[in-house]
């Protein structure tokens, strides 16, 4: 007899990071979806395996051969006579005759023989020590990726995009990943692993998708099917909800539904302190079709555009003509507001997997961001241009992301100027005066703040960086959470003198990190003297609500106190006991 099913509820704890509250049945993804799949075939099969893999090598052949050309065409054949080692790699006959002949030995998918043979080949040429075999590794461990996913037909893993809609648990989830969720079909995911600060939470906020992340074993514990409650307020998954838990939600929404539909009235109304400090607030996009909730949200433009999402599910580099519209069609919606086009930042968490850049040690540290885009002029160029042009279009600005000192900038300012000489000659318009800022995410730019004042129009902090750079904590690690303070007195001495710094030089600062849209911590922001806030479309309307409830005296009151006083935690409360005075409903 089979084991009856068990339906009692079972709730699991986690971090909360998008609100809302979802409810339907659960659509599992497995890790071991995104591994090579490895199956035995029929020997009459083998045939077809082997034209599989010619197939996929042929489709290679023509990927390396297309981005050769088109690095060729923007920095020179030089650069581009890299991938001929990648060439020779979809040509080794050596290489190529082993997989052949261990399919039809073995009788196994040519994909799982293909990646087997080709890592034996890149470990043996790796411990070789010779630097020029060893880059060899490099290129097969390149190439054997794009040979996989070519057999595997798939450029990302398969999520649903049809049929019911589903609660989407999976171990964990990529930004990309995210990115690509339709909320016709995902009512909200639920992760075992993951942050607030990660790029997954900032899209699913972004994407209005309840989720929940830091919920350990969760996708042990479920099954495809299974009834599932997610409430993206409290960070819980209730598996098999009671009627009595049902009925509780069904309260707890109607609650929410009504001050989501009072903050809807205060679209257009001025963003002001009850005593007339003004404060630009804008939101932060990931995509052009972000650009309906920005002007739903009540927000003055864009003050952050992550154009990295732009590249990460792209299987090549977006062309000029490609980012010219996405960012001409944002530009032009929301004119005369203006929008803060933030250049590439790559790296870290959010991986275009068709560059296939090398793995690090360290990808929050390492070769990303503004790193990348001043090694990689053609990719960088290309992207200025394009911005350069939509500035005819709108009221842009153009932001540089993880700057660390002074020469960074002035290299990046040198590339732009080459960019707008070579548009000018052309004979493409856009706008001279465009203004141009730096992301103050990285603790150095912060201390020489007064260094960075002069060769900038505005500086926006990124308190999601900083925080991590600043405390030593991976913004993505939940073991850790605990010790990622936005309020430590580190974070706040350095919000402090970038304010003063810019101030001192008639330069404006914003804050665009996550603790912008945090409105327990819109008094403290205020008081530390930031004049413009950027968040997510959905939390806007709060932050609106939060800053017109507040006078800009008792902020600075508030900052100063906390300025001298020596706990997070004890900050944090001084800042939620303003909160709780004023906007009690808000948090
Ligand atoms: C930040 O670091 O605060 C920020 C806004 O950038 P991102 O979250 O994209 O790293
Ligand atoms: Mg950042």
């Amino acid at each position: 007899m089979s084991e009856p099913l068990d339906l009692t509820e079972r709730r699991f704890q986690g971090i909360p990071v998008s609100p809302g509250i979802a409810r339907g049945s659960v659509w599992l993804q497995r890790p071991e979806d995104e591994t090579v799949p490895h199956y035995e075939v029929k020997l009459e099969q083998t045939d077809t395996e082997v034209s599989r893999l010619e197939g996929a090598l042929l489709n290679t052949r023509l990927q390396i051969q297309e981005l050769q050309q088109r690095i060729a065409d923007s920095i020179g054949s030089a650069d581009a006579s890299i991938f001929d080692a990648h060439l020779l790699v979809v040509e080794d006959r050596t290489l190529l005759d082993e997989v052949v002949r261990t399919i039809r030995k073995e009788q196994l998918n040519a994909e799982s023989v293909f990646a087997s043979v080709a890592n034996r080949y890149a470990k043996s040429l790796a411990e070789i020590d010779d630097p020029y075999l060893r880059e060899r590794a490099i290129d097969i461990h390149d190439v054997c990726r794009r040979v996989v996913r070519n057999l595997m037909g798939c450029k990302t893993r398969e999520l649903p995009t049809s049929g019911e809609p589903r609660i989407l648990i999976a171990h964990n989830l990529t930004p990309s990943d995210t990115a690509q969720l339709n909320r016709d079909t995902i009512l909200g995911f639920a992760t075992d692993v993951g942050s607030r600060t990660s790029h997954t939470a900032i899209m699913a906020r972004s994407l209005n998708i309840p989720a929940v992340v830091a919920l350990h074993d969760l996708s042990l514990a479920v099954s495809t099917g299974n009834r599932l409650l997610l409430d993206g307020y409290h960070g819980l998954a209730i598996l098999n909800p009671s009627e009595a838990t049902l009925k509780e939600y069904a309260e707890l929404e109607r609650q929410k539904g009504q001050v989501e539909r009072d903050l809807v009235c205060l679209r257009e109304t001025e963003c002001k302190t009850i005593d007339g400090k003004h404060i630009q607030l804008s939101a932060n996009i990931e995509m052009p079709r972000d650009v309906e909730n920005v002007l739903k949200s009540g927000a003055v433009g864009v003050g952050l555009f992550r154009t990295e999402f732009l590249y990460l599910n792209s299987e090549e580099l977006p062309s000029e003509e490609t980012q010219f519209e996405a960012y001409r069609s944002v530009a032009a919606n929301l004119a005369p507001a203006p929008v803060v086009i933030r250049t590439l930042d790559m790296g870290g968490d959010k991986v275009m997997a068709s560059m296939n850049l090398p793995q690090e040690l360290n990808p929050f540290l390492g070769w990303r961001a503004i790193r990348f885009c001043l090694e990689r002029v053609d990719v960088f160029k290309t992207q200025l241009r394009a911005i350069l042009r939509a500035s005819a279009h709108g009221k842009v600005r153009l932001m540089y992301p993880m700057i660390s000192g002074v020469e960074e900038v002035r290299r990046a300012n040198e590339l732009l100027h080459e960019c707008q000489m070579e548009l000018a000659a052309e004979g493409h318009l856009f706008d001279p005066a465009m203004e141009v800022g730096v992301m103050i995410e990285i603790p150095s730019a912060a201390v020489v703040a007064d260094l960075l004042a002069p060769e900038v129009d505005f500086f926006s902090i990124g308190t999601n960086d900083l925080i991590q750079y600043t405390l030593a904590v991976d913004r993505l690690n939940e073991r850790i959470a605990y010790l990622y303070q936005p309020t430590h007195s580190a974070i706040l001495r350095l919000i402090k003198t970038v304010v003063d710094a810019a101030h001192a030089h008639g330069v404006a600062v914003g804050v665009c990190g996550e603790m912008a849209g945090e409105v327990a911590l819109t008094p403290l922001l205020l008081g530390l003297g930031v004049d413009a806030l950027s968040a997510g479309t959905a939390l806007v309307p709060r932050v609106k609500s939060a800053v017109q409830s507040l006078t800009l005296l008792e902020c600075k009151a508030l900052a100063e106190a906390a300025l001298k006083m020596d706990s997070a935690k004890e900050i944090y409360a001084a800042c939620e006991a303003v909160g709780q005075e004023r906007y009690p409903d808000l948090l």
